[in-house]
């Protein structure tokens, strides 16, 4: 009979079997372990560069600074609660003497602190084309000083803890 197969065959033929599907589950979870490593590898590829320089801290921040402004010789009204309501921002007034709170939480990074910020939060436009509707160099010049040194980032200075920040428009 040659379809009869011996006790030892069927043993043979069921061991090569076995063989046969531990090296296919082998195959497998390389290609899982290869297709992660990967992804893996991709995703810190693709991750956005943030250079260290612009991380102020990964622990939150609770600076205050203090800001004045000044047209034509009047002092602006800096009001309280600025960026205080529906949404608490980050940055923010709680007095009217133009101190500035910064109270971040987690990761802080360099344009959180810009000065940009403030007026874009308070609804007031300032960059260095001009301050709440008076145009640099047509209506007057604009001028700034942080710390009492002649500053020219304007919008895209990154206020600093402990800073003293006049806006002269005259
Ligand atoms: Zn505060
Ligand atoms: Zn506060």
């Amino acid at each position: 009979m040659a379809e009869y197969k011996n006790k030892q065959e069927v043993k043979k033929e069921l061991q090569k079997n076995k063989k046969t599907f531990k090296e296919i589950k082998q195959v497998v979870f390389g290609v899982i372990i290869l297709s992660m490593v990967g992804y893996g590898l991709f995703w810190i590829i693709t991750l956005p560069k943030i250079p260290q320089s612009e991380l102020i801290s990964s622990t939150g921040i609770h600076w205050h600074s203090s800001i004045s402004i000044i047209i034509k010789g009047e002092k602006v009204n800096i009001p309280t609660n600025i960026g205080i309501g529906a949404v608490h921002s980050p940055m923010h007034t709680h007095e009217s003497d133009g101190t500035i709170h910064m109270e971040y939480n987690g990761v802080v990074y360099e344009k959180d602190t810009h000065l940009r910020r403030f007026f874009e939060i308070w609804g007031k436009n300032f960059n260095s084309k001009g301050i709440m509707g008076n145009i640099n160099g047509k209506d007057g010049v604009l001028r700034m000083t942080v710390n009492g040194v002649e500053n020219s980032e304007f919008e895209n200075y990154s206020i600093k803890d402990g800073d003293t920040i006049e806006i002269i428009f005259e």
